[in-house]
């Protein structure tokens, strides 16, 4: 599912088409991921007039002139982009927003339909328990979060309260590169290491911005383009494939309740301890559907 990287390509490619310019007429499909009634949609969004577009973690947020929200989540298969009204619609489209500009409209598809369109006149309660940008967050304060938690680094990579943003493909590349593994509680990291975290999540979260994302799976922007950074991944998706630092088979198994890839020796050579303690939560998270988990991130 589009992570940080790729929302952030999303919107650095929409964003230019649509702000300053006025929505002026809003089609929605019969099958929505929407959260809020179409007819409410329909009455905030059209003759309204876009301030900003901004990214807060993986949702794609929208200023309204007048104050309302206009908050997309592309869920795992969403796609959003700005395109020649005459051009054939793609297959699942279930929005479709004119702009003022006359020959373009903003158009929402969805295959899968985890995605998720919501207009509210009030910023929403969950995006007030994001957490702070991954790029923004100061290594000290990064490194105290991180120390101060009982729960596997892996999780709280994907926590959105603890960075907003991360999903499955960046929290494994920057653990890797860390030479952190991913099942050590956060307490038990050691500062060095922590802050190493914090470097190399920094570090590969801009990699994949300016290789517009990675295309695994359905995410592609703009026209149909896909990102890039796919081919840069040093462990996501390689499982059985030898480490690119010390060439030993890269392990996989389940940890925060999803699968995970990292290299046993590297992890051992930097003699971190590990926690088997928090075992019964992975277990416990892995019984709910996979999906729903995902779409909820
Ligand atoms: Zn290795």
């Amino acid at each position: 599912m589009p992570e940080l990287p790729e929302v952030e390509t999303v919107v650095r490619d929409v964003r230019p088409h649509l702000v300053g310019r006025r929505i002026t007429r809003v089609e929605l499909g019969r099958r929505q991921p929407l959260k809020t009634p179409p007819r409410k949609i329909v009455e905030l969004l059209e003759d309204a007039t876009v301030e900003s577009v901004e990214r807060w973690g993986k949702n794609i947020v929208i200023r309204l002139q007048g104050g309302a929200w206009w908050l997309i989540h592309l869920g795992m298969s969403g796609r959003l982009a700005v395109s020649p009204a005459s051009e054939a619609r793609p297959p699942h489209t279930h929005g479709v927003f004119a702009l003022d500009s006359g020959e373009y409209e903003l158009r929402y598809s969805d295959p899968r339909m985890f995605g998720r369109i919501e207009v509210t006149r009030d910023i929403p309660a969950r995006l007030k328990k994001l957490g702070p940008e991954p790029l923004e967050i100061a290594e000290a304060e990064f490194v105290e979060g991180l120390r101060a938690r009982r729960t596997r680094v892996k999780a709280l990579l994907l926590d959105q309260s603890f960075v907003r943003g991360v999903g499955n493909i960046y929290a494994d590349e920057s653990l890797f590169r860390a030479m952190l593994d991913p099942r050590t509680v956060g307490a038990r990291v050691k500062p060095d290491r922590a802050a190493a975290l914090h470097r190399e999540l920094q570090a590969v979260l801009r990699e994949a911005i300016e290789s517009k994302g990675s295309s695994v799976r359905t995410y592609l922007y703009g026209g149909g383009e896909s990102g890039n950074y796919q081919y840069e991944h040093l462990v996501y998706g390689r499982a059985g494939e030898p480490c690119t630092r010390c060439g030993i088979v890269l392990k996989t198994g389940v940890v925060a309740g999803r699968t995970t890839v990292w290299c046993g020796k590297c992890v051992k050579a930097n003699g971190e301890i590990k926690n088997q303690k928090s075992k019964g939560k992975s277990q416990k998270l892995k019984s709910k559907s996979r999906k729903a988990r995902e779409a909820a991130a």
